[in-house]
């Protein structure tokens, strides 16, 4: 894309209430629905992509993190927090913005809101590794943590994988009950249950996606059956992990960037030499993916960099033309660009 200086003075706004504005526009379904495939596309393009584990500041209840990516053509970054004990605060436990810019001028071209965009890529992130590491026709679905991301997960595996039950659990049966509200009327049928255990009846997919700043174990080892495919999203932080280590030890363990899930994922419980398999390779049909039925399937999603920038370069598409966004004046734009105190000078 050639922008002209003009173009880049402003630099289109996209505020939460814009973003919900958005979603409804293009129908909460689709979004996520195009948000898999955008996500699908880049990973196919993988290497060319600047890829870096994330960078974290962590403190005793809480992670802040900046991830940064570019194809050559656009660079993005995510500001992204992680505070668990946020949540019995009233307070987002996940709250994200992020800006993509143009490489060629450096100038950003989008800022954006991404705590609600996170929660709609992360279900998206879900659902293409379930698209491709499930077993065909897998239908049920155990949702284990019912927070914030918890009905994005689902819908997400509704409009991508046809998904049509999911079975919902959390240590909280409040947040139970407020996912089973929310989703009421999405055409999944939905089963509240008061067990890990009952919830995994049956389900061809488990996703977990708890919040807790500790080696946790949502799912021990004798829970999961033969054949189920895993994502579990909440275990993305360094001593921040769902699962018992001897599942992942009989689990085929698909990744997103090995740098950062060695840090960040279930396998940091594993040797630092786990075998794993890029997700993205599994996408263009370089490495295998699922071998056979009775195999189990996890994907150790801990949300990667090129995820983030396939949603704002879905959103800056999406919001030209449209009334989803302000100009925001976040650029200095002199008439002289040498001229920068002058401009200083004549506001006073
Ligand atoms: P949230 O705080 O809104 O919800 C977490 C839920 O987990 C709560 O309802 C809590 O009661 C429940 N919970 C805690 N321990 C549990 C247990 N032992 N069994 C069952 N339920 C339990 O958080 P959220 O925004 O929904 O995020 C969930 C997790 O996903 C967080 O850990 C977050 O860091 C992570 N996350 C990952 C990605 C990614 O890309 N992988 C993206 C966003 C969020």
């Amino acid at each position: 894309m050639t922008l002209k200086a003009s173009d880049l003075a402003m630099v289109p706004f996209v505020s939460v209430d814009n973003m919900m504005r958005l979603v409804h526009h293009v129908g909460l379904q689709a979004f996520m629905a195009d948000l898999a495939a955008e996500i699908a596309l880049d990973f196919a393009r993988w290497e060319l992509f600047d890829k870096t584990p994330r960078i974290g500041s962590h403190s005793e209840v809480g992670v802040i993190e900046l991830m940064p990516t570019s194809d050559g053509t656009h660079y993005g970054f995510k500001y992204v927090n992680g505070h668990p004990k946020n949540m019995k605060e009233g307070l987002q436990t996940v709250t994200a913005f992020g800006v993509l810019s143009d490489v060629d001028s450096g100038y950003p071209i989008l800022f954006s809101e991404m705590t609600v965009l996170t929660a709609l890529r992360t279900a998206a992130m879900s659902a293409v590794a379930t698209k491709h590491l499930a077993r065909p026709n897998a239908k049920t679905m155990a949702m284990i943590g019912n927070g914030a991301q918890s009905e994005f997960q689902c819908l997400a595996q509704m409009a991508v994988n046809g998904i049509d039950s999911v079975r919902l659990y959390d240590i909280d049966a409040a947040a139970t009950e407020k996912c089973m509200a929310n989703l009421e009327g999405s055409g999944l049928t939905l089963v509240a249950c008061t067990s890990p255990e009952e919830a995994i009846e049956g389900a061809d997919v488990i996703t977990t996606a708890t919040a807790d700043k500790d080696m946790q174990t949502i799912l021990t080892d004798n829970m999961v059956g033969a054949g189920v495919h895993i994502n579990a999203i909440g275990g993305d932080c360094p001593g921040k992990t769902e699962l018992h280590r001897d599942i992942v030890a009989r689990s085929s363990v698909f990744v997103e960037y090995p740098p950062q899930t060695r840090i960040e994922g279930e396998i940091q419980q594993m040797d630092p030499d786990h075998p794993v398999t890029e997700l993205w390779q599994v996408i263009t049909g370089a490495a295998v993916g699922r071998q056979s039925n009775a195999e189990i399937t996890l994907f150790d999603g801990v949300g990667f960099a090129i995820e983030d920038f396939s949603a704002l370069r879905y959103v800056h598409r999406k919001i030209q033309n449209t009334p989803f966004y302000i100009d925001f004046d976040l650029i200095a734009d002199p008439d002289d660009p040498r001229d920068l105190f002058g401009m200083v000078k004549r506001a006073g």
